[in-house]
Order: C-alpha cells, then structure tokens, then sequence
C-alpha cells in the first residue's frame, strides 16, 4: 500500500501536468469509487472546474479546485497517471478525468479499494488525522506527548492515521528500527530521550524515503528505490545492517512487523 512517501512522489510528479488544467468531466466506471457526492452529483460538479494547486495530507491526494477540494486515496492498489487521451484504456482505470489539453487523469485500481471525494470543506474528509509528520508543527515534545497520553503499542500506535498522518507498515517498521524500539513497547513507557530518538528517525526515514522516490514494492510500476534500502522491512531472515544478528518476523494486530531483536529490546 502506498504511504506517506509513496503519495508524495505521487503528488509531486502530477503538480506540473494538473495546475491551471480544467477538468472538462469524469467518466466514473465504477461508481463505488466515488465516496462523496453520490457518482451523479460528483459527475455534474466536477465539470468545468479548474485544478489550482496538488498536495498531499496523510496518505490522501488533495486538489485545490476552482470550487472546493477533490480528494483520492490510493489504498491497497490505486494509482494516478497523466496519459495522453488518445492512449491505449486500462483495464483498471476505473476513474478518468478528461483534461482540456487532451491529456487525461487516471485512477486505476484493480482492487477497487481506493476512494475518491469532491468536498466544500477539507476537513470533512482529513479532520480526524493526526500531525504531518514532517511538518515544523510535529516537534519531538509533541510525539513525546501523544506516547504519554496512550497506552498501546508502538507499532498499531504508528499505524492509526488518527495518531501521526502518513505512516504505514513499511515506515513505522523501518522508522522504529532506526530508533532502536522495540515495536511492542508500551508507548506510555518511552523516555523523553526516547521519544526524541523516534521523532528524528520517523522524519529520517520519510524524508530519505521521498528523496528515493518511495518504494517499489507492491506496486512495480512506480520507479522508486528505497526498497534497497530498507533495514528491517521484508528482510526477516537476513542479517541487521547495524549489528547482523537475524531481523526477525512477527504479527502485531495482524499487520507483520520485522524488528532486530538485539537493536531493539523489548
Ligand atoms: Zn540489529
């Protein structure tokens, strides 16, 4: 699934193409992935409207339009893509915005997990997430903060989009394998200098991770090489980088996770 990282490079390839573009209309294939409006209503607003800006929030894609915000979230499988719209259809592009410079925007998704939103207000769609993690807003006093105030696990608390925006199973591995935590300690139990340790190697990761264009993983097609770098991630088995002992593999609330079990004592 594309995270933080994954999204960004995303974002950051489509801004050139999309800004000052007018989106002439939609075909909308499958109509379940139009999360809100309803598919007709969003096939009606979004016609004619202008794409003033493209960024990221988490792990959505946001569009600034001349007229409210559309929003996509890419899941388990979905990407974006400028194509030319004369260029051979895809099986899985299941929504299209047809730009007026005969280019198209396509959302192809062959799970259909991903979800797409046409809002007045932002919030009603990203309201409930927590900090960017590489804002100046998110310091290391704040993370030491949201630790304290629960109880749970450093692993499922990364994962909860509702706690820091963005994370997913590869960089909440890889980031608390640079912080030397073990992923099942209680986050009520990590020390000031601790939580520092993790707030730096979250960003560490992110932002090495954007600087390689993300990782092609799941989803071959999209060019980026941080998986060669990845220290615990998909290399239970293998030896740590740091100290060669065997990363280990593990399931916490179902999602695998990989530590080393010497760099990072439970
Ligand atoms: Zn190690």
């Amino acid at each position: 699934m594309p995270e933080l990282p994954e999204v960004e490079t995303i974002v950051r390839g489509l801004r050139a193409p999309c800004v000052g573009r007018i989106i002439e209309r939609a075909t909308i294939k499958w109509k379940r992935h139009i999360a809100a409006p309803s598919a007709a209503r969003f096939a009606e607003r979004i016609r004619g409207q202008t794409i003033r800006a493209v960024n990221r929030r988490g792990k959505y894609l946001v569009f600034g339009l001349s007229a409210g915000t559309l929003l996509i979230h890419l899941k388990m499988s979905g990407d974006l893509s400028i194509v030319a719209a004369d260029a051979p259809a895809e099986k899985h592009a299941h929504t299209i915005f047809h730009l007026d410079n005969e280019t198209e925007l396509r959302f192809s998704d062959p799970r259909k997990f991903g979800r797409v939103y046409l809002v007045r207000d932002v919030e009603e769609v990203t309201g409930q997430l927590g900090p960017e993690p590489l804002d100046e807003s998110f310091t290391a006093a704040g993370l030491a903060t949201i630790l304290k105030s629960h109880r749970r696990q450093l692993k499922p608390l990364l994962l909860d989009q509702t706690v820091v925006a963005g994370i997913g199973n590869i960089y909440a591995d890889e980031s608390l394998h640079r912080a030397r935590l073990h992923p099942q300690r209680q986050s009520d139990t990590v020390t000031p200098a601790e939580a520092r340790a993790l707030w730096r190697s979250i960003r560490r990761t992110l932002s090495t991770a954007i600087r390689n264009k993300g990782s092609s993983i799941d989803w071959m097609y999209r060019g980026g090489a941080q998986q060669n770098y990845f220290r615990v991630y998909g290399r239970a088995g293998e030896p740590c980088r740091v100290c060669g002992r065997v990363i280990r593999r593990i399931l916490i609330g179902q999602r695998s996770t990989h530590f080393c079990p010497n760099c990072q004592r439970s």
